[in-house]
């Protein structure tokens, strides 16, 4: 989901070199949706390129929306998809279980080390998150705290599209046209994001990060917060921001001190995308309910799940609850064949390795073909999820008005040099950059990426020249 990829006209040749001192026209309106009807039309996908019809084909860099993490168009996932039609093509998942949806399950607690014990089957990012925050209200209800009906969440945050997603999410733009949102159960503190919350000291940072939770649960009230929501590396509405070291445990220790739940949003940078199959496997942290999707099918189905860790799924079964909650198309068999067949592709290629191995290539090369450009800001990420932010000036950070679509005029230069990132707007018009977000599939090789940044180096060049 790009924030506006509406192929519109180019701004004139100044505004288009982004020339600092440029001014807008007063009628430049804010971003809108995009608009498909004037998008490409894309005849195939194969491997790591696009080919639309109209054009040559195109070196994926993001994905997609940071998704097609093996590739497009793997026979041995077309065929595992299409023998489970064959076999039971769907059935609510009130009705029966199915042997693809309980592989699926099985494989993802271990996956965990038996950290999570439960998962529901589903099919966006915002589902799993809606379910995440209707399964923290019920907890509460199960164990005697029904009053625990408010949710923590930070400011630069993408959680997803539907209303209470997008309650929980910061993500300026995205939020614009809806507000009033759901204002009296989601409350925000700002994200954990370096680069501009500028602190003398490590230890300086992080106690301002925990100040700012500590006085939102006593604001709340303690006893009133069911859970705190967060991307442990904040994806679209930040680009790709990996939390400081220590961030994360003491964020938890400060959660589960007051009884509320942690909820961690892996939809974007999870299952491997950045060099372990959960983020916070590598981050010293284990969450109460997590949510996954993109990687988690690669694209070949609509996947995402709710994982339900020791705390919750206890609660269920020692008290025989159910969720009260299901979508028609929970549990869906041939998603759950696609995704458990993309899984198996990843494990038998050691794709998480590679994930680790080009993620050092591809910074040390963003890092030498950008880090001294003007615009640049900052490049930040971790495995195969890299951010670059823009900004007007480097040594103040100023960023660009929102109105510039800086970003998005790197998108289209970047589609011109035959390359595709995924351009965010993000928190911009909010203080923070916009940025674009570099997200290669798990086997991709070096050739490529060097050929990614080759490409995505000139097209930041072709809006900003140096
Ligand atoms: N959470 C995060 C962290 C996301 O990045 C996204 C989508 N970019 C969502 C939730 C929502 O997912 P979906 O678009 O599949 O509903």
């Amino acid at each position: 989901l790009f924030s506006s990829p509406r192929p519109a006209p180019l701004p004139p040749k100044s505004e288009e070199a982004g020339s600092s001192s440029g001014t807008l026209p007063q009628d430049v309106s804010p971003p809108t949706a995009a608009t498909p009807d004037s998008l490409s039309i894309l005849t195939k996908a194969k491997g790591h390129y696009w080919y639309p019809n109209d054009g040559p084909r195109i070196l994926d860099a993001c994905g997609g929306a940071g998704v097609a993490c093996i590739g497009h168009g793997r026979d041995e996932v077309v065929k595992a998809a299409a023998a489970q039609m064959k076999a039971c093509s769907y059935t609510s998942y009130a009705h029966f279980k199915t042997t693809a949806v309980q592989e699926l399950s099985d494989w993802l607690i271990e996956s965990t080390g038996g950290a999570m014990q439960k998962v529901y089957l589903m099919n966006s990012g915002s589902e799993a998150v809606e379910a995440a925050i209707k399964l923290s209200r019920e907890y509460f209800i199960w164990t005697g705290e029904p009053q625990r009906v408010n949710f923590i969440s930070r400011s630069e945050s993408y959680h997803g599209t539907t209303l209470g997603s997008l309650s929980a999410s910061g993500h300026h733009t995205r939020r614009l046209p809806f507000g009033p949102l759901l204002p009296s159960t989601f409350h925000k503190i700002p994200a954990c994001n370096p680069y501009r919350q500028e602190s003398p000291s490590p230890e300086a940072f992080l106690a301002a990060r925990l100040a700012e939770l500590e006085s939102m649960f006593q604001r709340l009230g303690p006893h009133t917060v069911a859970g705190v929501i967060l991307e442990p590396i904040v994806g679209a509405a930040l680009g790709c921001v990996p939390p400081t070291p220590g961030y994360l445990p003491a964020i938890a220790s400060l959660v589960r001190h007051h009884g509320a739940l942690l909820i961690l949003d892996e939809v974007m940078c999870g299952m491997g995308r950045t060099g372990t199959l959960h983020a916070w496997q590598s981050l010293s942290v284990v969450p109460d309910l997590q949510t996954i999707a993109k990687g988690f099918a690669g694209g070949y189905q609509p996947a995402s799940a709710l994982l339900v860790g020791s705390r919750v799924a206890t609660a269920m079964r020692e008290d025989d609850k159910t969720f009260t909650h299901g979508h028609t198309y929970q549990n869906h068999p041939v998603v759950a064949a696609a995704a458990m067949r993309v899984q198996r592709v990843i494990e038998r290629e050691g794709l998480l390795g590679n994930v680790r191995r080009q993620g050092v290539i591809l910074k040390k090369l963003l890092r030498e073909r950008l880090g001294k450009h003007p615009n640049v800001g900052d490049i930040r990420g971790k495995g195969l999820f890299w951010g670059v932010e823009f900004v007007r000036d480097r040594k103040t950070k100023e960023p660009f008005d929102a109105r510039e679509e800086v970003a998005m005029r790197v998108w289209r230069a970047a589609r011109g040099r035959r390359v595709l990132v995924y351009a965010s707007q993000g928190c911009a018009g909010e203080g923070r950059g916009d940025h674009i977000m570099v997200m290669p599939a798990y086997d991709v090789s070096s050739r490529e990426v060097g050929k990614m940044v080759e490409r995505i180096a000139a097209a930041v060049e072709d809006v900003f020249p140096i």
